[in-house]
């Protein structure tokens, strides 16, 4: 082999820092907070990371060691983001949402060190503090000085701004790193069995955000402001700090204020360009933004994703409000952007736009980025064809795809051939554009037939009187399955269950249609925002769902 002769630079989050600090110092970090918003340029934050640097070292943490986060989207959750990987620890962030149980055993499975907190979760990590033995300091974070009272919760709680001021100023110097050593480690939600700790690389975080500085991906760039509402405790909130921290656009942190009302204002004084979180995010901002008169012309350009993004809602902020809304797709495994939907539709073209043809074009999952092969594949393990109608089950390969999970040899067949096998159902065009049908354990499958639930929930979504829908499987003694289809209506809507079915008539096959709906009051949600399925479906079979409708007789089941 003739060996290219090429520099060997490593890809590692140093390079962050030093974009921040010598290319693009005066970019912003705006956090919200209860007195208003904190402003910091990267410059500043930047001498704040070298602090943060040596108080992690004087906390004696190590090469390797795993440093737990339990913080919303704020500034110091981002200097921890980047002090942590660059001396050499693993940024473990965990979801503030998950049930004491699982905390605990994700914090004793990760073997946290130091967990830092944000004061105003102290009183959700304190009652489970007794349990977790391997971490040694917690240390709170918070403006000014933090209550003795809310220190003493944690068993040798520690202030972060006591410890930045300690820790003395001047350049740190930061430890070379090999590119493949573990840089963040984040638990899937584990819908089933315990949670899995996906332990992402410098490199794997590196390419990953580069790519999403694509046009045809995120397309982050140094003119933009994006407003991160995906928790930094989620795959890393999309990568969008990281890749911001590479080309200096600007960031816009809500910290724990993500109803619709404070983000509304929010996005009216701060004018983000961009914005990411999950569609239940971006409904609630839309009918707040509806009623109140919003201002959101300042957003040209949103992602999408974690389930799928109804047209409706992407038509609506589109027409009411000249906001385009792009989906993306990708799990925890994916770090998480593995494909990414930028229509070729001329977006421009009002008629175009009013087509259906450019709706169902935008409603797709998107082609996957440069560097992530995908296949799907049958029920058999044959390689599925590209042409827009033959289903399988979504695999794909790349530097930024999940090898193994972390010290957990469950799950392992998920890896088998040195490609994920996702779990995800869909089918793809000729051109490798994705549309999920359905999680391989969604699917409804009604007289040997597959019915795509998530399809039907788009179909039922468009009526403009209904908020949240989520179909699941009904036991069906002719049919095997049958689709159920659990509604909530806009207030002081009486549309009716055979209403909805003429909605749905023209837009599916005719044994989609579902002979039974639930009028329920809330979609129950995951820790993450999505739609939890497993929580109606276990209503079902104890009969507990509320508001069941028999189509054409309107009685209660
Ligand atoms: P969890 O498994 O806990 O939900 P993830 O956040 O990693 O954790 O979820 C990944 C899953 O979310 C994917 O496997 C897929 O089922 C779903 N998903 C993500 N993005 C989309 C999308 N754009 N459309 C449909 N489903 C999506």
């Amino acid at each position: 082999m003739l060996e290219g002769l090429m520099q060997d630079y490593p890809l590692t989050l140093h390079h962050m820092l030093h974009r921040m600090r010598d290319v693009h110092p005066d970019s912003k970090l705006t956090t919200l907070t209860a007195q208003g918003t904190r402003t910091a340029s990267f410059g500043e934050i930047c001498e704040r990371v070298d602090r943060l640097a040596r108080a992690l070292r004087a906390l004696g943490v190590a090469d390797a060691d795993r440093v737990g986060t339990f913080a919303w989207n704020n500034q110091r959750h981002f200097e921890l983001y980047m002090a942590v990987p660059c001396v050499g620890a693993v940024l473990h962030t965990l979801n503030v949402r998950l049930f004491a149980e699982q905390l605990v055993y994700i914090i004793g499975h990760a073997q946290d060190r130091v967990i830092f907190v944000d004061d105003s979760l102290v009183d959700v990590l304190a009652p489970i503090a007794a349990q977790v033995s391997c971490v040694r300091n917690y240390v709170v974070m918070g403006d000014g000085e933090i209550d003795p009272q809310t220190l003493a919760k944690l068993p040798g709680a520690l202030s972060y701004e006591h410890l930045l001021e300690q820790a003395g100023e001047g350049p740190f110097e930061y430890p070379s790193v090999d590119e493949r050593q573990a840089a963040a480690l984040c638990y899937t939600s584990g819908t089933t069995g315990n949670p899995k700790g996906v332990l992402y690389s410098h490199r794997s975080v590196c390419l990953h955000s580069t790519a999403s500085l694509m046009s045809d991906a995120l397309g982050l760039s140094s003119t933009d402001r994006a407003l991160v509402v995906v928790p930094m405790f989620h795959a890393n909130a999309w990568g969008i700090p990281h890749a911001a921290s590479l080309c200096g656009a600007d960031l816009v942190m809500p910290d724990r204020f993500l109803q619709a009302q404070p983000l509304a204002k929010l996005i009216e004084s701060e004018r983000p360009t961009i914005m990411g979180c999950v569609p239940t995010i971006f409904a609630d901002l839309l009918r707040y933004a509806d009623q109140n008169d919003v201002d959101l012309s300042s957003l040209t350009n949103c992602a999408c994703g974690g389930s799928a993004v109804p047209r409706q809602l992407m038509k609506d902020f589109q027409q009411r409000h000249g906001v385009r809304i792009y989906q993306a797709w990708g799990m925890t495994e994916t770090s998480p952007v593995a494909t990414y939907s930028r229509p070729p539709a001329p977006p421009e073209d009002a008629e175009a736009q009013a087509q259906d043809d450019y709706w169902d074009a935008r409603a797709r999952q998107g082609t996957p980025l440069p560097w992530v092969q995908m296949r799907l594949v049958g029920d058999n393990g044959q390689q599925m064809p590209f042409d827009g109608l033959s289903t399988g089950e979504i695999e794909v390969r790349g530097p930024w795809i999940a090898a193994a999970y972390y010290n957990d040899p469950t799950g392992a067949e998920k890896f088998d051939g040195g490609w994920l096998a996702t779990g995800d159902i869909a089918c793809a065009d000729e051109r490798a554009s994705l549309q999920i049908t359905d999680r391989a354990k969604d699917v409804i499958k009604s007289g040997g037939e597959w019915i795509s639930s998530v399809e039907l929930e788009n179909q039922v979504m468009a009526h403009p009187d209904v908020i949240e829908a989520a179909v699941i499987a009904k036991p069906d003694q002719k049919w095997a399955e049958r689709p159920l289809c659990c509604v909530v209506l806009r207030e002081g809507s009486t549309v009716s269950a055979q209403q909805l079915v003429e909605h749905l008539r023209p837009r599916v096959a005719k044994w989609w249609l579902p002979d039974e709906f639930a009028f329920i009051e809330e979609v129950p949600k995951t820790s993450v925002g999505k739609f939890d399925k497993k929580v109606l479906r276990a209503r079902l079979s104890e009969d507990t769902l509320q508001g069941r409708v028999q189509v054409g007789s309107e009685g209660r089941v």
